[in-house]
């Protein structure tokens, strides 16, 4: 997505050869146009399928992942990361390790919305060692569901995520793809 790639040039910042920063518009401001059109481009990229339902990770998939779920005309739930007292109802939950944050967080979603049998479509924002997304497919797998797909807005690839995930089947779906971060620089592939 080119436009995606000259704002990901224009106002990203490589933090080192690992971490991309892009706060200015998907990881703490949003820039809703961007968001929207993000959505646009899920929308037609899995066309061809049907989804019955997003499944996306809070707090930074939700954005991108509404934009999706409004193109598609589909709900959305996001996996929760810290169990709530209010969540008394029976879950599915899974662990997910996140290096960005150097945590292990039990991500939970209620059984009463991931019924068996429905296509779910996953979004986030990134992919990196594809922990958080084979989370939410660990997610969906428990409930029954069929996954239609994974939807990534930055994929980087040299962390080896998107190979795991596309050789385990998954169609995984990425807006830009990055080969490398190295001598502070952003590398499309
Ligand atoms: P993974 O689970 O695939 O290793 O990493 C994906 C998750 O970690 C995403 O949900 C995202 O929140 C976070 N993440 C991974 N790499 C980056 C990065 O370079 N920049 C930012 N802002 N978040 C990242």
């Amino acid at each position: 997505m080119e436009l995606l790639k000259q704002k990901i040039l224009l106002e990203g910042t490589v933090l080192n050869e690992k971490v991309l920063k892009v706060d200015s518009f998907l990881n703490h401001q949003l820039d809703p146009v961007l968001t929207m059109q993000i959505g646009a481009e899920f929308a037609r990229r899995f066309e061809d399928c049907t989804v019955d339902k997003i499944l996306t990770i809070e707090s930074s998939g939700i954005a991108v992942a509404l934009a999706t779920a409004v193109k598609l005309n589909v709900p959305l739930v996001f996996a929760r990361k810290k169990r709530s007292l209010l969540m008394s109802e029976e879950a599915y939950t899974t662990e997910v390790y996140s290096y960005t944050k150097q945590e292990t967080n039990h991500i939970t979603v209620l059984k009463k919305f991931l019924p068996a049998g429905e296509k779910v479509l996953i979004i986030d924002d990134f992919l990196a060692s594809g922990a958080a997304a084979s989370g939410l497919a660990v997610l969906a797998r428990q409930a029954g569901c069929e996954i239609t797909g994974i939807g990534i807005v930055i994929e980087k690839s040299f962390q080896g995520g998107a190979a795991k995930l596309r050789q385990a089947g998954y169609r995984v779906e990425s807006l830009v793809r990055i080969g490398s971060l190295k001598d502070g620089k952003v590398t499309f592939l």
